[in-house]
């Protein structure tokens, strides 16, 4: 045999042919995020049920299924557009706190298009480019989409291995950027070519948008209970990105700038956690804000129990997204601690060891 043949899976297909870990771990026996127990074992990249010869344990007491960031951004570095390899870099440096699996909402020139998965990166779904018209978002990192080549846009990202499409539906007002009609054409496009809709959608027109049809709802923060209901009978995840949502305002804020974001904050806290009571999937997201640490602790902090918020962040994010966590036969991803991160959050800022397809890379 020669070379060990190397997946050239673009734009986040999970890859079928990534060389397979030879590695046999152990892993602890407490599984979160419920914190049920159950002896669980790795070879050749898999979770087993069954023991494994010569398997050595991992270090630390609780597994936790591989961290799950759902709205990303790793092309873009400070507010600026950077080009593949950067990108590369940044998805790669989540696996070392443990984010397996990232969602990535939008970048500059779809440059995430062109990342190639390849060990010990962490699995990438990502969007591409933004779809927003002239005017609807940020300049300097957005190609704008025309009301009427909204579709062509969309499938072009599709046919470039794109399984999420991100469309800004709102943004700096209360206005759509595309009109219901236009949502729903795109939504009927994009799911007949085999891929889903994340929206932007931060103001009072979040219902229309969830009525054309969209998967996610990104942001989020004018949603009502009426619409929360809708999601929770169509499936319709939620990304709140609270950190990004929750900054600390420029000394210079108005006083109006300051209100919106109390109002924003508190609607924040009122539907949380009656949105995931009613079954409204509550996916952990940065944005360009903090890490998912950071997002967890505010999840808690607006309303879901640690152990919803742990789920926000692996389980129930990883079943959203179509990849599955701790069972025999799936892909190994793990995170152990040895302390218990439904008791303090803080634990999760120190993984005991990371686990990404059966490899250990942290
Ligand atoms: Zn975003």
């Amino acid at each position: 045999m020669g070379e060990v043949q190397r997946a050239v899976t673009k734009g986040g297909a999970v890859p079928s042919s990534v060389a397979q870990s030879q590695e046999r771990w152990r892993i602890p026996s407490t599984l979160l995020p419920e914190g049920e127990g159950q002896d669980v074992w790795i070879a050749d990249g898999r979770f087993s049920l069954a023991p494994v010869d010569r398997a050595e344990a991992l270090p630390g007491r609780f597994a936790l299924p591989g961290l799950v960031d759902a709205h990303a951004h790793v092309a873009l570095a400070d507010w600026k557009p950077v080009e593949t390899p950067r990108a590369t870099a940044a998805l790669r440096a989540l696996g070392g706190q443990g984010v397996l699996l990232v969602r990535d909402v939008g970048a500059p020139h779809s440059v995430t298009l062109d990342i190639v998965h390849e060990a010990g990166l962490p699995r990438l779904i990502a969007a591409g480019r933004w779809l927003a018209p002239r005017g609807r978002f940020f300049e300097s990192f957005h190609d704008p989409v025309q009301p009427d080549a909204l579709i062509s846009a969309a499938l072009a990202e599709v046919a470039r291995g794109a399984r999420w499409i991100k469309v800004v539906a709102d943004w700096a007002t209360d206005e759509l950027s595309y009109d219901p009609d236009s949502l729903r054409g795109l939504v009927e496009a994009v799911h007949r070519a085999g891929a889903r809709v994340a929206a932007h959608a931060q103001w009072t027109g979040v219902r229309d948008v969830v009525a054309a049809g969209v998967d996610s709802i990104e942001h989020g923060c004018s949603l009502d209970a009426a619409t929360v209901d809708v999601m929770a009978a169509r499936g319709v995840a939620w990304t709140p990105t609270l950190t990004a949502f929750n900054r600390p305002l420029r000394a210079d804020a108005s006083p109006e700038r300051r209100e919106r974001q109390r109002v924003l904050l508190d609607n924040y806290q009122t539907l949380l956690a009656p949105a995931a009571a009613r079954g409204v999937t509550i996916l952990a997201g940065t944005d360009t804000a903090g890490t998912l640490v950071d997002e967890i602790r505010h999840l808690i902090a607006f309303g879901l129990t640690p152990v919803q918020a742990l789920r926000a962040a692996t389980t129930d994010a990883r079943a959203f997204l179509g990849v599955t966590s701790i069972g025999a036969g799936a892909p190994a991803d793990v995170v152990t601690f040895e302390e218990d991160p439904r008791e303090d959050s803080a634990a999760l800022t120190r993984p005991a060891a990371v686990v990404l397809g059966g490899m250990r890379i942290a």
